[in-house]
């Protein structure tokens, strides 16, 4: 059985929930959720990253110990899991003991190989994103290119990794493999900067305690982001008591990102890994930003700002799930607005999909008790239908979500031509074209259920629902096929998109 495995990255446990971790997390379940019906080994990691200067000085802030806050932080995005639905099999927080044995045992094998040595470091640092920035990054009066906060001029004895010496690997493997990085423009972004010349970078942090121990020299810690990357690799060698996944699944095939940590994954990350001998991920996949209505970047004071929960209250997660991979396409940066989640709900998911769903079940209700027809469903839909799973499939390999949910879509609006075209009530108005009405209402009804069955990743809980009307609850892609006639009887439907004042 083939094994996939997709991550998130971790998530920083200063901040609260918002929309990014929401978009996230959501499309890295569609993922998980698609591969699960291909009957492939999935497992999908989200989780927390915890050590670090901010966690540390926000504890003190408080007045409370670091693990403290962490703990009370880490809960909010433990909580945020259920209510997007996502499927993930394990929740790792790099506070855990058996993350923090790992980081140390892959790295003392760094250390062994020769990649660290230890050395003065003095640089610009920003305090929120707990990292120096390098000359050609900094923004006009000192300020940090994410942030925009003023940075500050740090110097401090560090370890350091020689990710100066990975330069010919990393170029090699940016030639080898083109698709490492996706999409291309984030491709081009990362081989750019390795070309400018890879710098050593500082590895470890003398005088701060939140974090994990150096086992070579215990009065340091890791640099946050040491420890935090290879979550995605410790994650595996305990989600499961007594059984070690890391054979199973190691290495990822798709690490989901957003372009703000695009460096840190797809230049050191490699490196790393190369100098503790481990294997590449497959594919890193940056995805772009969501932005506020008015094309700016969401913030409170500009009150742009979509709310998931806002969102989710009133629509249902379906709807988010939906509309942020419709509207905005997967991998690009996009506008987004609550106007905007209305449209698409009423528009497709109560008109185009709530009401063939109605429909279909309401006709073969009112022309024949509920019972589907046992015959040939109409050859032309089965023809239209025949590459549909494939196509969906190899989009979804490249991560190009929102055109394979398109191509869904079409199919969907392709049924409610058909029921238009085919108009089943002045069919049923005449005995002679019974045998018209039962294949209309079959291919209907079996229609209906492969988008659906291939809809379940973006709308998992309305799918459901519709899928158990239609009694065929099964979620498998190897029997989403318009012949594989396993829709029998179907049942009352609730409105699946319910109109909202
Ligand atoms: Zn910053």
């Amino acid at each position: 059985m083939p094994s996939f495995y997709v991550t998130t990255p971790i998530y920083y446990v200063n901040a609260a929930p918002h929309m990014g971790h929401a978009y996230t997390t959501i499309v890295t379940d569609v993922m998980a959720r698609h591969h699960r019906q291909r009957g492939e080994d999935v497992f999908f990691l989200t989780g927390t990253d915890e050590h670090g200067e901010p966690v540390a000085d926000a504890a003190k802030a408080q007045g409370v110990e670091p693990k403290e806050l962490a703990d009370r932080n880490a809960e909010r995005f433990q909580a945020l899991m259920p209510r997007l639905e996502a499927s993930n099999d394990f929740f790792i927080r790099t506070s855990d003991d058996a993350h923090k044995r790992r980081v140390q045992e892959v790295l003392a094998r760094v250390h062994e190989n020769g990649h660290t040595y230890k050395g003065l470091y003095e640089g610009w640092y920003c305090p929120r994103c707990a990292d120096f920035k390098v000359e050609n990054e900094i923004l006009e009066g000192n300020r940090c290119p994410i942030h925009e906060i003023e940075l500050v001029r740090e110097q401090e004895e560090n370890w350091f990794f020689r990710l100066s010496s990975f330069q010919d690997d990393l170029e090699r493997l940016y030639a080898d493999r083109p698709d490492f990085v996706m999409p291309r423009e984030r491709y081009n972004e990362a081989l750019a900067f390795i070309r400018s010349g890879l710098q050593d970078i500082p590895m470890s942090r003398g005088r701060l305690t939140w974090g994990v121990e150096v086992p070579w020299d215990p009065d340091h810690v890791f640099y946050v982001w040491f420890d935090a990357l290879l979550n995605y690799y410790t994650a595996l060698s305990y989600a499961r008591d007594g059984d070690d996944l890391t054979e199973r699944f190691w290495p990822a095939n798709f690490h989901i990102i957003g372009k703000d940590i695009l460096r840190f994954h797809t230049v050191f990350w490699p490196a790393m890994l190369m100098a503790a001998d481990l294997p590449l991920p497959e594919h890193v996949f940056v995805h772009g930003f969501l932005l506020g209505a008015d094309g700016r970047k969401m913030s409170k004071s500009l009150g742009n700002v979509l709310d998931p929960f806002e969102v989710i209250d009133r629509w249902g997660v379906d709807a988010l799930r939906f509309y942020l991979l419709r509207d905005v396409t997967f991998g690009a940066d996009g506008a987004t607005s609550i106007d905007a989640v209305q449209t698409r709900y009423e528009g497709e998911l109560a008109n185009e999909l709530g009401n063939l769903a109605s429909r279909t079940i309401a006709m073969i209700g009112r022309y024949r008790d509920g019972v589907v027809p046992a015959v040939d469903p109409d050859p032309a839909v089965v023809a239209e239908f025949e590459e549909l799973v494939p196509a969906v499939s190899a989009l979804i390999d490249r991560a190009d979500l929102t055109p394979a949910l398109e191509e869904i879509w079409r199919r969907v609006r392709r049924l409610n031509r058909y029921v238009e075209e085919q108009a089943p009530w002045q069919l049923a108005k005449d005995e002679a074209r019974a045998a018209d009405l039962d294949c209309v209402l079959r291919t209907l009804a079996e229609a209906l259920r492969v988008v659906t069955v291939l809809l379940w990743p973006w709308l998992p809980s309305s799918a459901e629902r519709l899928l158990a009307a239609l009694g065929a609850e099964e979620l498998s892609l190897a029997e989403a096929r318009l012949d594989a006639g396993r829709v029998r009887e179907v049942a009352k439907l609730e409105p699946l998109f319910p109109k909202h004042s």
